[in-house]
């Protein structure tokens, strides 16, 4: 009998493949194609799971298809790796390019997605120009397609590509779409609509039943019934997949070390399976490696966080994989799996978290901000969780909510009973007011009362607790490239003021770039406010401190600020780590025990979060991938644990998987070990 949950396997594989072979009907040989070869070098390298393509963008398909007699392959080269897989029991999950079939789109113009006026979208570089509607009866076609995989194959689930319109209002206005808004919506009519709440639950709507009708077709042939569907989970991913339920793993292409532990962070709130994209090659199907160094990074970013790492691997489009490329991901792989009792079975330790957004609109929108915290908390060495929106805030003490993004009555009333319960937040500037232009919505918990929005783009802000003067901080004034909000104290206490220009910069008044200099001897008026409220405490900036200054990488004040910000409203951390700002650290519990995490990013590619502003890489600085091997990066860590708030009296600090064992020091609440220089990362037992 067909089995209708998500099977228990689907979360134990830590390291997972996905071999891109694209070959595009035009090529003409493909003679390096080996299915027993491939199948052998993917049982080297570990992987338990594979995803294959049937059909990349271009709409080549992979297996001798019913459906298109006049198009078929040379050899069925997805179903000889199917077979050559199952051999060595590997399972096989099928890849299937949803949104976007060159092939299918050329054959059928009438299932293209279309604007209002008939034109096709901006696909300019892609490799495909179509993109599919799934209103239309290109989705009879994909179901049947797939349909087909399933009867034929021993597959153990689809992996949908594309699944989603563009994030976009002029999105899709087909003729399907506008018959099928009418009848799903009553009289209306999709161009009386356009951009409404409406159209995008309309939207929804097509592809989570697309989903379903998928997940049925692989229980109806008794196959594992797993659809996963790229995107699923966390929202940012720009150019398409609308979140929406419905995928039995979240999975997010990440492609950075940074951002695999940023939304591993995100989607382990989730309590479901899920995996974190990159590649072994510089980007998808690239003819260029990575250096091993990187990818070993992103292995253990990823499973540090209880993910499965999959990992993109290129056959060139006529069969070829590199030797080289197999031999050392067997090797990096094989470390990974040596920690395996380590990873799984863990539960996230965390002091802080950074609220992210949870629609795919508004992230595009709030994403600098976001990504800006998650860094500071990240180079901070807090140990922080990446919140899906107003979710799961008693999981730390601390909650961050970024500038910018949108409060609900209910995130509110949520807010409100975490702060009387005991936790702490920290908002910043711009944050919602009532009506749009009244007071604050969260004015009651700030403590202040909105008065005006101050006229200039840029601030100054001098703190007066001398907690946020900590770590090397300048007693000058911090510029903020921000505007600021003017407020009276309502219950609050000031920690930092707001100082204005001595002139308010413009084109009239400017002595050089950026702002001018700050007012001498300013009247004290709020600029971080903390507001203590029940057992909890509220934090509040006038200015947004996430606000990116294009000096940001001679001017650390902001971060340094933020920084101690969170420290002081945190009071104590579970764990403290002397180390440069590269090092990332990860705490799990399992059962008596803790496992800590250290992740160097001086071998990742950048040493900040990247946002879709160029700017904002050049404004944090690239550092160069570092692929020469070093095993003595760094020198060597302290590390003090706080036996209190880890609930553990450590008598064995062990590094894994070199065994070596740390002296432990002190024995009072905090105790001191020093971890060996880093290399790539380490992993420590602590029992
Ligand atoms: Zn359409």
């Amino acid at each position: 009998m067909a089995i209708e949950s998500t099977p228990t396997w689907l979360g134990e594989d830590l390291v997972r493949g996905m071999p891109h072979f694209i070959s595009p009907a035009w090529v003409k040989d493909r003679s390096h194609f080996d299915a027993a070869a491939t199948a052998a070098a993917w049982e080297k390298i570990g992987f338990e799971v594979v995803h294959f393509l049937t059909k990349h963008h271009d709409g080549f398909m992979l297996w001798p298809s019913e459906f298109c007699p006049d198009d078929q392959p040379e050899i069925d080269y997805f179903g000889q790796q199917v077979a050559e897989c199952a051999r060595r029991g590997i399972k096989s999950i099928a890849y299937y390019s949803v949104g976007h079939d060159n092939w299918a789109g050329s054959k059928h113009p009438e299932w293209l997605v279309r604007d209002q006026h008939g034109d096709l979208p901006d696909t300019s570089g892609w490799n495909s120009p179509t993109w599919m509607c799934l209103s239309s009866g290109y989705a009879d076609f994909a179901l049947g397609q797939m349909e087909e995989l399933a009867r034929k194959y021993e597959i153990s689930g689809l992996w949908l590509d594309i699944c989603g319109l563009p994030v976009d209002e002029n999105y899709c206005f087909c003729d399907n779409c506008r018959r099928g808004f009418t009848e799903w919506a009553g009289a209306a009519n999709l161009d009386n609509m356009k951009g409404s709440e409406e159209m995008w639950q309309y939207k929804l709507h097509i592809h989570s039943e697309f989903v379903k009708k998928t997940r049925a077709v692989l229980v109806k042939h008794g196959r594992d019934p797993v659809v996963i569907f790229n995107g699923a989970g966390a929202p940012y991913n720009k150019r398409y997949a609308q979140r929406f339920e419905g995928s039995d793993s979240e999975s997010s292409e990440c492609h950075d070390p940074l951002l695999v532990g940023t939304i591993g962070r995100l989607h382990r709130n989730m309590h479901k399976p899920f995996e974190l994209l990159s590649c072994s090659e510089t980007t998808w199907v690239h003819p260029v490696l990575k250096p091993d160094t990187l990818v070993e990074l992103e292995a253990f970013a990823a499973t540090a966080h209880g993910g499965t790492y999959t990992v993109g691997i290129t056959h060139t489009p006529e069969g070829w994989l590199s030797p080289g490329n197999i031999d050392r991901l067997a090797a990096i792989t094989s470390k990974v799996k040596a920690n395996r009792d380590l990873l799984i079975g863990t539960e996230p330790i965390y002091d802080v978290g950074v609220v992210s957004s949870w629609d795919n609109r508004e992230m595009r929108r709030v994403m600098p901000q976001i990504w800006r915290w998650v860094d500071f908390v990240r180079q901070g060495h807090f140990l922080f969780n990446v919140l899906p929106g107003f979710h799961n805030l008693e999981a730390q003490r601390v909650v961050i909510i970024p500038g910018g993004l949108h409060i609900g009555d209910d995130d509110a009333d949520r807010l409100r009973r975490y702060v009387e319960g005991g936790g702490n937040l920290i908002v910043e500037s711009p944050t919602p007011r009532r009506g749009g232009d009244g007071g604050y919505l969260l004015a009651d918990l700030l403590g202040v009362e909105y008065d005006g929005l101050s006229e200039s783009q840029w601030h100054f802000m001098e703190p007066t607790d001398d907690a946020l003067r900590e770590d090397g901080m300048t007693d000058d004034p911090l510029m903020a490239a921000s505007t600021a909000d003017i407020v009276t104290l309502n219950g609050a206490e000031t920690v930092t003021n707001l100082v204005h220009q001595f002139v308010p910069m413009d084109l009239a008044h400017m002595v050089w770039t950026q702002a001018n200099a700050p007012q001498q001897d300013p009247a004290a008026e709020p600029g971080i406010t903390i507001h203590r409220l029940g057992k909890g405490s509220v934090a509040f900036s006038v200015c947004q401190l996430s606000s990116r200054d294009p000096k940001d990488d001679t001017s650390p004040w902001l971060t340094t600020l933020s920084q101690n910000l969170v420290e002081l409203m945190l009071g104590e951390r579970s764990l403290e780590l002397t180390a440069g700002p590269l090092v990332e650290v990860v705490a799990n519990r399992q059962g008596d025990r803790a496992i800590v995490h250290l992740l160097n990013h001086a071998y990742g590619p950048a040493p900040a979060l990247r946002t879709w502003q160029a700017s904002d890489v050049a404004g944090a600085g690239y550092s160069v991938i570092q692929s020469r091997g070093e095993t003595d990066f760094t020198a060597a860590l302290k590390l003090r644990l706080n036996v209190v708030r880890l609930g553990l009296k450590p008598t064995s600090v062990t590094v894994v998987p070199d065994g070596e064992s740390l002296e432990i020091r002190g024995d009072g609440d905090w105790v001191e070990v020093t971890v060996p220089p880093l290399g790539i990362h380490k992993t420590l037992v602590i029992e």
